[in-house]
């Protein structure tokens, strides 16, 4: 990435994890710039609230669109994905 300040590609400075000390952030990066000696910190959100994975169907019970965990049947008309595969 460049310089917020002049544009010019920075210098990276090396990585920290910080996954055990922070609670937001699981990594923070260091970067500097060569030419107006600005200095950059990218902290990398932790991604711990993982969506989880859901299929679809047009639930004609709900009579709307509706997502579903992995796995699991509907729970307004008891379909699964798999009665639900051609029916998109
Ligand atoms: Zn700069
Ligand atoms: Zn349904």
């Amino acid at each position: 990435m460049n310089c917020w300040h002049c544009n010019t590609k920075l210098i990276w400075g090396g990585d920290h994890d910080i996954d055990h000390e922070d609670e937001d952030y699981c990594m923070e990066t260091n970067l500097s710039c060569p030419n107006c000696g600005a200095f950059h910190v990218v902290y990398l959100p932790k991604n711990e609230t993982e969506e989880p994975e859901m299929w679809e169907h047009y639930c004609h019970e709900e009579k709307s669109m509706m997502a579903t965990g992995k796995g699991e049947p509907c729970n307004w008309c008891g379909k699964e994905e798999e009665d639900c595969e051609s029916c998109s």
